[in-house]
């Protein structure tokens, strides 16, 4: 365990027989306690000392979608900065939430309303974790689970590389959190140093890629760190990983009316795609002022351009529009529009 974070919540339990962190662990991730006043196995001092050096009461506005599928968590951080992670729940009893790593972000892509709202900084470990713990808390009152954390919140997960993995840590520790590393994913537009670090780690997590476009020139203009990253630069990042690690690489591709949807863009983007251990998610585009999506009709002609080239293609249900949680959507902003 190298996170600080961990390394500074240990230094707590310095004074206390070897079992108390255990026990504090549990109260935490498992029990899912509010305050340290509720965890009953650790001595009242303690439980008081904690309160003061470690709180853990998580102060947040929630907004829920009409279908009550999607619900919006507004997160206030220490100093004030808010953050927003989103809860996706399921037909099949899976709960996904989707995880904020920075306030904001500084890669300002065209279609996103996070970029648009600037970089203030990143996230550390501890509050990454508290997002989940939030929704953990949450889905606990009706008697369910969190079955996956998506890092496609607020910000680019690899430029916070350190501390998105330290959180993954805890979350995954079994001592802790304990949920599986394949039941994590983490989505880039293609920071290739984390690409490569990511490669190099010994846990399973999933890699998936923000394409949108299937060409430099597009690509540059939706997302303008592709010109430091360019596709070609990319792809080939991404067949390390999977000469690597053995495991498939999902990449989204946002459908925008009139900007990326055409037949040409289909033919050009299966001929990326066309490759073992691809497969190519599209999403309906949530507008967010600038662009408008790409109409079912559309979608289905590029998506069977696709098929007929023999690509594995599938197609993600769009959640929590009405709330604007989501993708590209997060913005923290106080209330909705
Ligand atoms: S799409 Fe992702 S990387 Fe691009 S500005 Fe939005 S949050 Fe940042």
């Amino acid at each position: 365990m190298f996170s600080m974070d961990l390394i500074q919540f240990q230094r707590l339990f310095n004074k206390e027989p070897k079992y108390r962190l255990g026990q504090a662990k549990k109260a935490l991730f498992q029990d899912l306690i509010q305050n340290w006043q509720e965890a009953a196995t650790l001595p009242l001092s303690l439980r008081e000392e904690l309160n003061k050096k470690w709180p853990i009461e998580i102060s947040a506005k929630t907004f829920v979608s009409k279908d009550k599928n999607t619900i919006k968590a507004l997160l206030t951080l220490k100093d004030d900065l808010k953050i927003e992670t989103v809860l996706m729940r399921h037909q099949d009893k899976r709960n996904t939430i989707c995880v904020s790593s920075q306030v904001g972000c500084p890669l300002n892509c065209s279609f996103c309303a996070t970029g648009k709202m600037g970089f203030k900084r990143s996230l550390d470990v501890w509050e990454i974790v508290e997002q989940v713990l939030f929704f953990a808390r949450y889905l606990k009152k009706i008697k369910e689970r969190v079955t996956n954390i998506v890092f496609m919140g607020m910000g680019e997960p690899f430029l916070n590389y350190q501390n998105v993995m330290g959180a993954i840590e805890i979350l995954n520790d079994k001592e802790g959190f304990n949920l599986g590393a394949r039941h994590f994913s983490i989505s880039t537009v293609g920071i290739v140093e984390g690409i490569e670090k990511l490669a190099k780690e010994e846990l399973q997590i999933n890699l998936a890629i923000s394409l949108h476009a299937p060409n430099n020139s597009l690509r540059s203009k939706l997302i303008p760190i592709n010109k430091k990253y360019l596709i070609e630069i990319v792809l080939k990042a991404v067949d390390d990983y999977i000469k690597k690690t053995k495991r498939k690489v999902m990449f989204e591709y946002l459908l925008i009316k009139g900007i990326n949807d055409s037949d040409s863009c289909a033919i050009e983007l299966a001929k990326l795609m066309k490759k073992p251990l691809y497969f190519l998610n599209l999403i309906l585009y949530n507008p967010t002022g600038i662009f408008k999506p790409s109409s079912s009709l559309r979608i289905k002609k590029f998506k069977e351009i696709l098929e007929k080239e023999g690509v594995m293609v599938t197609q993600r249900y769009r959640f929590g529009e009405d709330i604007e949680a989501a993708c590209g959507q997060l913005v923290a902003k106080d209330g909705r529009k």
